[in-house]
């Protein structure tokens, strides 16, 4: 199984495109899952809802859809991303609006269920911030699977824990390099591919992960061997800049998208 995660779309659908061409390619892909924010910030929310749900994606919900239908409080927002949400709010169409509103918090996904799919975080599903190994530390304890995939930082980042028989046992961080596997072992893992509509990792490209399954079983017979493997996508950014502007979105909205912070 071929599998392209992708998170915070943010509503460019430029980049989505981009993204999902990427991943067509080659031998293509037979799901795609989405980390949610799926709109917020970019100028063509509809659009990226209507391609995503033609597409069949497995999508959990994110703080920006919840925020643009009035589900959730944009208190926490800052005032460029409130606008945003504001201005998404008055875009979305009723189907489209429930359809967001129906997204769930969390769901597993996988040939044998081995990834818990959320936007923030297992504890937080929707808020809390996967920043650093002191916080993804303790998540472990909140999802049964081996591992869990996460968006919401914006930032592409693999959170690996200890297997039981490690001394001394050492969570550890790693930042996935482009195009370079990452085999499945032992280790329990939080990974978050990045952004496809607003990276912030300083590269401005669109990222995301490609996953691969495989057939190996580990000693914990657990199946291990499928890879995970970081992409980077160039799309038009001055195409979704112009539709910012001609949409009246903050300047910081539509800069931001240049240098990828
Ligand atoms: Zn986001």
């Amino acid at each position: 199984m071929r599998c392209a995660i992708i998170s915070d779309v943010h509503g460019n659908l430029d980049a989505l495109e981009a993204v999902l061409e990427d991943a067509q390619g080659g031998q293509g892909v037979d799901q795609l899952w989405c980390l949610g924010d799926l709109v917020g910030y970019g100028p063509q929310p509809n659009e990226c809802v209507a391609l995503l749900r033609e597409r069949g994606a497995l999508c959990v919900a994110g703080n920006h859809d919840w925020a643009a239908t009035g589900k959730m409080d944009t208190a926490d927002f800052n005032p460029e991303a409130m606008e945003a949400a504001l201005w998404t709010g008055t875009q979305l169409t009723a189907e489209h609006r429930e359809y967001l509103n129906a997204l769930p918090e969390q769901m597993q996904a996988g040939e044998e269920s081995e990834f818990t799919l959320v936007h923030g975080s297992p504890r937080e599903p929707v808020w809390e911030y996967l920043t650093h190994v002191s916080v993804a530390r303790l998540n472990y304890d909140y999802f049964q699977t081996p591992y869990c995939l996460v968006g919401h930082t914006h930032v592409p980042l693999v959170f690996q824990r200890p297997t039981a028989d490690e001394r001394p046992p050492q969570y550890r961080t790693v930042v996935p390099v482009q195009d370079r596997v990452l085999t499945l072992g032992e280790n329990r893992l939080i990974v978050n591919p990045g952004s496809v509509g607003q990276p912030r990792d300083g590269n401005p490209q669109a990222a995301y992960m490609l996953y691969e399954s495989a057939a190996g079983t580990g000693s914990s017979g657990r199946r291990t061997g499928g890879t995970l493997t970081l992409r980077r996508v160039t799309y038009p950014i001055g195409s979704v800049q112009e539709k910012m502007r001609a949409a009246g979105l903050p300047q910081r909205l539509i800069l931001r998208l240049t240098y990828g912070w």
